[in-house]
């Protein structure tokens, strides 16, 4: 079993990582580290927020409920990354700051339509399939103008940028490529909604976190090089 004392070690050689990768790739601002804890205890993520964890990413909607409602200390915004079932897009609306994994028109007009008033505008990002791959979540890149331009219709709903979650691969010149083709979308988009603030690019996670900040990375989203690997490969 991991320590505290691993995940504090391990956080501090992220952000270290973070600053190496800003100043090799000349990035004027640092992306945010969000901590993703699916599978993790709700005392590993307040190791985490003591460490100095704003962000925390979670991935299934009845284990964040649990945690959220076990944490005595809160981070700054909780993040829900996972893929999204219809039926859930009322405690989702309610319980979180961001949606990254927003790929429908329905999840959409759902998540506007259920979010509390008294909260905030939700923020989104809009999920790209960005390899095209039959197994995977997101929308096609010819859905997402289309898709944004709904988002941006939605008072409850924030527009905030895209999220991607790449082909496996060590290849760092590969994971660049499909980085930069989720960044391409990106200034498309600010393009044809220069009214917009879209500012946020979602992308990397342990294995790639260095390639997706080469490429413009707002946000990172870092589980198992914080946490140690997950116990099933599933999840
Ligand atoms: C699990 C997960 C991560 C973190 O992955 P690691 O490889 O453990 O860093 C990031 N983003 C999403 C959407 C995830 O499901």
């Amino acid at each position: 079993m991991i320590t505290s004392a691993d995940i504090v070690a391990n956080i501090a050689a992220i952000q270290s990582r973070i600053d190496a990768a800003c100043k090799l790739y000349q990035r004027r601002s640092r992306p945010t580290l969000i901590a993703v804890t699916k599978t993790r205890s709700a005392a590993e993520i307040t190791t985490a927020i003591n460490a100095g964890i704003s962000d925390i990413g979670e991935n299934y909607l009845q284990e964040a409920l649990d945690k959220q409602a076990e944490l005595s200390v809160q981070p700054k915004q909780w993040h829900f990354i996972g893929p999204i079932q219809a039926n859930k897009t009322r405690a989702i609306a309610s319980h979180f700051d961001w949606v990254h994994s927003v790929d429908r028109a329905k999840i959409i007009t759902r998540l506007n339509d259920q979010r509390p008033p008294e909260l905030a505008p939700l923020n989104i990002c809009l999920q790209v399939n960005i390899n095209d791959e039959t197994s995977k979540a997101g929308a096609a890149k010819d859905a997402i103008p289309q898709l944004a331009a709904l988002v941006l219709q939605q008072p409850q709903l924030r527009l905030r940028g895209l999220m991607a979650i790449p082909v496996n691969t060590d290849d760092i010149q590969q994971q660049r490529h499909n980085f930069a083709a989720l960044r391409s979308i990106f200034t498309d988009l600010q393009a044809k909604f220069p009214s917009a603030v879209l500012d946020t690019l979602s992308m990397g996670m342990s294995a790639d976190m260095e390639a997706a900040i080469a490429e413009g990375a707002t946000l990172v989203r870092i589980g198992s090089d914080i946490f140690g690997p997950r116990p099933s490969p599933s999840r």
